[in-house]
């Protein structure tokens, strides 16, 4: 603590919560983000436990002339939650969540994660279409878009988010809805963090299980042409209770898996129902007649939701080093699956791995026009390069064995657009083609509305309309 610096004393004084310098209880439990080759420090932290803490941090950073980030679960790639030197806003201590069964609908904190939230949700047969590992934070996914298991039955993350808390780099506190303040609403579904801090969002609930319907199968790699080219042909046919995923990963190392391919690289289907068991047994019936391609492991089980959301835990773990680059296609063509055969043995590390996201039913029903998502809404798989290492030494190897399996992917991918959850690096090109001119222009002017000085910069960067960094 600095004794000498009156503002520092009257943060100290007025938060609810933490605050704290390196050394300090608390800090180095705030800083300790999921990816380990992160190693910014910020010089404060503050540990927020609701809108006058934030703004209290906010105020006091912006007098000491401290650059800002911002934490809701710390899992982002790019490891923005933390500023070097800056004041870093911690909201883990933001972990409530309610739910209303009745008007099907749930309010998280901005510490929330997906674990935390599905299991309260589920306690009423209830989901938020989420990410695909539980440690994941609610916010940052939301913010940039979301994409899980529900994509197809519910959507996006952000498709479902009607309302959120907000307090902008002023300090004031927005409760945003459609009915108030509909254009920043609308900038949060896939925004990013742009325009303030979110400390409660508000989300329109599905019913969901408690017991879904998986299935996996998986193929060993020299399998992996005939799996890819089979599993492209075959998803599309899948009706729309049912969500796809297809990876070149490990297989899991479980009793079902024969003891010399556990935790062994191949290509991996995965198929979850969310209606009956029988739609379900029909729709995954192809790959089980495909006798010309048997799949080395085959796993088919009714499996509780929430088992479902921590199924892939272990593929991320925390403190990994970690790296990833993201590219988006309309079809899986020969060319593609060629580069994904080739390229997938060359990795290093034994968690490095290449999930295929299968995007379709809802999240293309829903409008481009309606959301600031920047991944479009016409692309049919997220293909994302990821780089999860032990060390510092794998991790430099792995991010050139991505940089140049994207390199390859990029020429056949559908336009320049990306998600920028999936983005490690904040290339500002990049940013840009992304949301396409249009979208970025309508950010633009909402950014200048609630962030003019550009406070919240930690992030996929939207500059203020008409800014010289925006020129
Ligand atoms: C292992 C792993 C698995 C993943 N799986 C998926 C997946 O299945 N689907 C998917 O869509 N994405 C997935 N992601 C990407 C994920 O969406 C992003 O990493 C997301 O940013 C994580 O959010 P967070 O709150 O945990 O991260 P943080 O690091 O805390 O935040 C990331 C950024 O979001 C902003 N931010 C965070 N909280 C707030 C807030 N409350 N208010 C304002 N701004 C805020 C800040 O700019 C911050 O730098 C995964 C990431 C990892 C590492």
């Amino acid at each position: 603590m600095n004794f000498d610096d009156p503002a520092e004393k009257e943060l100290r004084a007025s938060v609810a919560g933490t605050v704290a310098r390196p050394g300090e209880p608390g800090y180095d439990e705030a800083v300790a983000i999921w990816n380990g080759s992160i190693t910014r420090r910020p010089s404060i932290v503050v540990r927020c436990t609701g809108t006058d803490d934030v703004a209290a941090a906010l105020k006091y950073a912006r007098g000491a002339g401290l650059e800002v980030s911002v934490r809701g679960g710390g899992h982002g790639f790019s490891g923005f939650a933390l500023t070097e030197g800056g004041l870093m806003i911690d909201l883990s201590p933001l972990k409530s969540v309610t739910v209303d069964p009745t008007t099907r609908t749930a309010v998280a904190g901005g510490g929330v994660n997906w674990g935390e939230l599905d299991a309260a949700t589920q306690a009423h047969g209830l989901a938020v279409p989420g990410g695909m590992i539980s440690h994941t934070g609610i916010a940052g996914l939301t913010l940039g878009g979301g994409i899980g298991w529900l994509c197809t039955l519910a959507g996006l993350t952000c498709d479902n988010l009607i309302g959120a808390e907000v307090v902008t780099a002023d300090g004031s506190v927005h409760h945003v809805s459609e009915e108030s303040e509909p254009e920043l609403l609308w900038a949060l579904k896939g925004g990013g963090g742009n325009f303030g801090v979110v400390t409660a969002f508000t989300y329109r609930l599905t019913p969901v299980g408690p017991l879904v319907n998986f299935a996996m199968f998986f193929w060993r790699p020299e399998q992996g042409r005939d799996a890819l080219r089979f599993a492209r042909d075959f998803v599309p046919t899948l009706p729309a209770d049912c969500g796809a995923f297809i990876a070149g990963t490990n297989a899991p190392n479980a009793p079902f898996v024969p003891e010399e391919l556990r935790d062994k690289p191949g290509w991996l289907l995965a198929v979850v129902g969310f209606g009956d068991a029988e739609s379900h047994a029909r729709a995954i019936a192809p790959v089980r007649a495909n006798k010309d391609l048997p799949p080395a492991v085959e796993d088919v089980e009714a499996i509780p939701y929430t088992r479902l959301q921590g199924m892939f835990d272990h593929t991320g773990p925390w403190g990994a080093y970690s790296y990833e680059k993201a590219v988006h296609f309309n079809e899986l063509t020969d060319e593609v699956i060629d580069i994904m055969v080739e390229h997938q043995p060359k990795k290093t590390a034994h968690l490095s791995f290449t999930p295929i996201l299968v995007m379709a039913g809802e999240y293309h029903r829903v409008q481009e026009e309606s959301t600031a998502f920047s991944g479009g809404r016409t692309g049919k798989y997220v293909v994302n390069v990821t780089a999860v290492c032990p060390d510092r030494e794998s991790f430099e190897t792995d991010r050139v064995w991505v940089r140049n399996y994207w390199e390859e992917l990029a020429p056949h991918a559908v336009g320049k657009g990306s998600y920028i959850n999936f983005m490690s690096e904040y290339d500002e090109d990049r940013v840009k083609a992304a949301y396409g001119a249009a979208k970025y222009a309508r950010l633009a002017a909402v950014k200048t509305q609630y962030d003019p000085d550009n406070v919240f910069h930690l992030n996929a960067n939207i500059k203020p309309a008409g800014s010289r960094e925006a020129r």
